[in-house]
């Protein structure tokens, strides 16, 4: 059964209020928002309304607890200016992980899709087609029981707005890793895209910004020694043309779409890819030796880029000049040029706005 979105349109669009020549990351919402209900895992009041503030009872659970989830995804729009979403149904499937993690209900396939396929269409002048530039999109779900106890919660609502961007990272990054601090633990939450995941981020992240660093690259939290990941991004190393990067396996890193993704190219383009751990003694030495042909970092937000330094042991490793690298950016261009439609998709990956596809979810 089709899901039904009750749609209320804003009064007058805001688009032209933006500076569209500065669209920076996060500053700018679109016109409409989406949200949906559950109670006792029934779900209900789809709507589409204009953006505004939530309204919250003071005690709302989620604000006390960090029963919160997010997904990130984004639109663009090909050389004829129609809407493309990319690989939305795996966003879909995480959502679905992370709420099973975090004791919420699933959201179904049918409502996600349509909601995601509504908005974007209503909102389509807001994606913005410069080179790089995109409509970022939020969908989150948070526990909204109005009880302060804590107890196992039966209220959510799942909410999605969007944001106008420009390219993410326009420089290389400068990673550094720390022993004092730690991400994710197996057995935790790790894989989530779960907020209180990142919320323990930002007091590290200071510092590393302080330091002069530009991202903090997390390592495991039992002997602080094998790669993770970076903020939000995944992390691949390429050593003698071998691609390599931190496996799924401990349950402490996040399933990137991007990485995925960029798995599959670089198989195709007659790369071999290892899933492992990744020993980031075996990085430094690989870089000493002159091996170490590329590093990067991989997600929605800033698709692919590259890393131009490491610290790691003490130690600042300067990385071989991102120019000089061919890897990164042969992934990079293809994965942007199937994005925005500009080559083909033979992986089924783009769906057009208007058409989404369903999935079991
Ligand atoms: C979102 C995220 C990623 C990247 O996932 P994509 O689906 O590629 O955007 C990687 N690591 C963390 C911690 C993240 O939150």
């Amino acid at each position: 059964m089709a899901h039904s979105i009750k749609i209320t349109r804003s009064e007058k669009s805001r688009i032209n209020d933006i500076d569209k020549k500065n669209l920076v990351f996060g500053k700018y919402y679109s016109d409409h928002m989406f949200l949906a209900e559950c109670d006792h895992g029934k779900w209900s009041g789809s709507r589409i309304v204009p953006f505004g503030d939530l309204q919250m009872h003071p005690a709302t659970s989620a604000l006390h607890y960090g029963q919160l989830i997010f997904e990130g995804m984004k639109a663009y729009k090909d050389a004829q200016e129609n809407p493309l979403l990319f690989r939305p149904d795996q966003n879909l499937i995480r959502m679905n992980i992370s709420a099973k993690r975090m004791g919420m209900p699933e959201i179904l396939a049918d409502l996600f899709m349509k909601a995601l396929n509504d908005l974007v269409d209503i909102d389509r002048d807001w994606i913005p087609t410069d080179a790089g530039s995109s409509l970022y999109i939020r969908p989150y779900m948070l526990a909204t029981d109005e009880f302060i106890g804590i107890r196992p919660t039966e209220r959510f609502q799942f909410i999605i707005i969007m944001s106008p961007a420009q390219a993410y990272y326009n420089k290389p990054v400068k990673v550094v890793t720390y022993s004092k601090y730690v991400r994710a633990f197996q057995g935790g939450v790790g894989f989530a895209k779960a907020a209180g995941n990142y919320g323990g981020t930002m007091l590290p992240l200071r510092e590393a910004i302080a330091a002069g660093y530009d991202q903090v690259l997390w390592l495991d939290g039992l002997e602080h020694r094998y790669a993770e990941e970076i903020g939000s991004m995944n992390v691949f190393f390429v050593i003698d043309d071998v691609f390599v990067t931190p496996s799924l396996d401990e349950g402490t890193i996040l399933d990137g779409v991007t990485r995925d993704s960029v798995i599959e190219l670089a198989r195709s383009m007659g790369a071999t890819v290892e899933e492992r751990k990744v020993d980031m003694d075996e990085v430094v030495q690989a870089n000493k030796e002159g091996r170490l042909q590329d590093a990067f970092g991989t997600g929605t937000a800033a698709s692919v880029a590259p890393i131009s330094l490491i610290h790691y042991g003490g130690e600042d490793h300067m990385l071989t000049p991102v120019e000089g690298r061919t890897w990164y950016k042969k992934i990079k261009t293809t994965l942007d040029n199937i994005k925005t439609g500009k080559i083909d998709d033979p992986y089924g990956w783009v769906v057009p706005v208007g058409a989404a596809k369903a999935v079991e979810a």
